[in-house]
């Protein structure tokens, strides 16, 4: 389970809510910003616990009952993906299980409750009744309906026993009332239900589908984007053509994949929800289709390598299942569809055990600093890694992480052995998360990990799922600060002449100028570079006039921030170190303060006269 948020409003609450994190290791207690410090802040409980319960978090809040509900209450339509809702009182007097009784909301209520020595107020009745959630399997079992598990809870409730057939260990402490010859079954089997109302079906995921591709490798998208010229041009249409024909076929590949593997479950009478995961060849890892079926039936994809054979006859799924698969197993086919064949084992397979995963590399901007300015898509990327890569200020920016995440921070501003290190990772089959502040293709890691892969030539780094996903720039945040200093054409440019000669940023600086468009100055000085600021700014100043605004932004974003508007004449190098944003204006440009309290905004206009 993912280990719950805790959040409190105030600093009457915090004692209870660290005993409740001491029973959830990585739990963290979210806080309201300004009222009481924590793990976490947030400034809007509402917004803070929907967002929560979106993500599937836990949530254990330690307010009122009724709060916790309003705020909720406008997500509560799928009963199905609720996560587990508790509210708390805050001197921990009373623990009030909410939402979530098919995610264990219960049983977390009653380890709460037993740590505050109090009775949790359980209302379930068949939780009551039998000491267990009888409709809420451990992990690896499915349900396989729940209206009819329903049914078959209040049949138990109104007197009838039941039988156990099958492995079902997590039932063996539970006060079922079980008879031999009880009308009633709970039957934990791979097969698929078959619509009987006297029995509550539970199927264990023990079930792998292994598939080639064969036929289907053929008309798949990678082959059609591979004929892409390299050189678009004149072809960007044609190109463009090419990738709606190719995800097109991606898309009836997978529906293909889909409809063969039921077809194999329907043959021997097994049930989707069986399946613990697809099975692929390692030749097939980039393959869309293959993916887009996986997800269809809402299984992982994994992969093993296809046994060498002169012939091409040893290529086959069997041979697949027997790579990959560390526990007994039957083999099953399909008479009709040599593609795909079925490991059947006796209990629910980890597919984490089943040969390895596609490995993921996502190159994240973290943004500025402060989580709020983080995009959504990163945090994600955050969480589902195994692995985070980056410059250890950045690492502990991004925290914090869980406990079985590994972080490889370094000193090491070598970012090209850091992008190898990355692609080695994530070619093993890890999911890797490599950090950036602001956006990681402002002056950051995704062009080394992007040259890193375009100069390796390694086929099992360009077999790595890569994604790159942009943050809020420094130029951006300060800018947003200031006003709107970048209302108008600007440019970005980095002083730093470790990776470009000097002569080129005279060239820039002097045609951006000339060009009158604002510019957004990134590491404009350094104790190994200590001049450079001078001479850019001389440069300038030859263009521009000395009351042109400039915007400095420090630390924006991160504790202790400061931002400061000053004239071109007026700016000293000593003014600004490597942390600072320098936002040099145009010739429109201008600045003004207004309101009681003086709040100076700088803009550039969008025209000129
Ligand atoms: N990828 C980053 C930029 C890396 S270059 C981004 O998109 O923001 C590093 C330079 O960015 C620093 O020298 C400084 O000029 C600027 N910078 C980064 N974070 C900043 C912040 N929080 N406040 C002000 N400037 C920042």
């Amino acid at each position: 389970m993912m280990p719950p948020a805790i959040v409190i409003l105030g600093a009457g609450a915090l004692a209870a809510a660290r005993n409740i994190q001491a029973l959830y290791p990585d739990s963290r207690v979210h806080a309201l910003q300004g009222r009481v410090e924590a793990d976490v802040a947030y400034s809007e409980l509402g917004a803070h616990l929907r967002d929560l319960y979106a993500c599937g978090t836990p949530i254990v809040a330690l307010c009122a009952a009724g709060i916790v509900i309003r705020c909720v209450a406008p997500l509560l339509s799928n009963k199905g993906a609720e996560p587990p809702v508790l509210a708390v009182a805050e001197d921990g007097s009373a623990v009030v299980p909410l939402l979530g009784g098919l995610a264990g909301v219960n049983v977390m209520a009653r380890e709460i409750a037993a740590a505050l020595c109090v009775s949790p107020a359980i209302t379930t009745s068949g939780e009551l009744r039998f000491g267990t959630c009888v409709l809420n399997p451990p992990e690896g079992y499915t349900l396989a309906d729940l209206g009819q598990g329903k049914r078959f809870v209040s049949d138990l409730l109104a007197g009838e026993s039941t039988r156990v057939e099958g492995e079902a260990p997590w039932l063996d402490d539970a006060q079922l009332p079980r008879s031999a010859s009880a009308r009633l079954a709970i039957r934990v089997t791979p097969r698929a239900w078959d619509g009987r109302v006297d029995e509550l079906v539970i199927h264990p995921r023990s079930v792998v589908a292994a598939v080639t591709l064969g036929d289907l490798r053929e008309s798949a998208g990678a082959r059609v984007m591979s004929q892409l010229p390299a050189q678009a041009g004149a072809a960007v249409g044609k190109g463009a053509n090419a990738h709606a024909r190719a995800e097109e076929a991606d898309i009836e590949a997978a529906a293909s994949i889909e409809a063969r593997v039921r077809a194999c479950l329907d043959a021997h009478g097994l049930a989707v929800l069986s399946l613990a995961a697809l099975l692929a060849s390692t030749e097939d890892m980039t393959n869309a289709a293959l993916a887009q079926a996986a997800a269809r039936l809402n299984v992982p994809l994994r992969f093993a390598p296809m046994p060498a054979d002169d012939n091409d006859n040893g290529a086959s799924p069997a041979h697949l299942l027997q790579t990959a698969l560390r526990v007994p197993y039957e083999t099953l086919h399909d008479d009709r569809d040599e593609a795909v064949a079925l490991a059947l084992a006796p209990l629910a397979i980890d597919p984490g055990t089943i040969g390895r995963a596609r490995g993921r590399l996502t190159v994240i901007g973290l943004g500025p600093g402060s989580a709020e300015l983080m995009v959504p898509a990163a945090r994600k990327a955050l969480d589902e890694a195994t692995d985070i890569l980056g410059y250890d200020t950045y690492v502990k920016m991004a925290g914090p992480l869980r406990a079985d995440q590994r972080v490889h921070g370094t000193d090491n501003r070598e970012e090209m052995q850091r992008a190898h290190h990355a692609f080695e990772l994530a070619s093993a089959g890890r999911s890797v998360v490599m950090v950036s502040s602001g956006d990681p293709g402002v002056f950051a890691m995704a062009a080394a990990v992007l040259e890193a892969l375009d100069t390796s030539g390694n086929s099992a780094w360009a077999a790595v799922e890569l994604r790159i996903v942009p943050g809020v720039s420094a130029a951006m945040a300060t800018a947003a600060q200031a006003g709107a200093p970048l209302g108008h054409d600007f440019c970005m440019l980095s002083l730093s002449d470790n990776l470009k000669p000097w002569s080129i940023i005279e060239t820039r600086l002097r045609h951006a100028a000339q060009a009158d468009l604002v510019m957004a100055f990134y590491n404009p000085v350094s104790r190994a570079r200590p001049w450079q600021l001078d001479k850019a700014l001389d440069i300038v100043r030859e263009y521009r006039a000395a009351n042109t605004p400039v915007v400095l932004g420090r630390d924006i974003g991160r504790p202790g921030g400061t931002l400061r508007t000053v004239t071109l004449g007026e700016l000293r190098s000593a003014d600004v170190d490597m942390r600072t944003m320098v936002i040099v204006g145009s010739s429109t440009t201008r600045q003004f303060t207004q309101g009681a309290q003086w709040v100076q905004w700088v803009y550039t206009p969008r025209w000129y006269r």
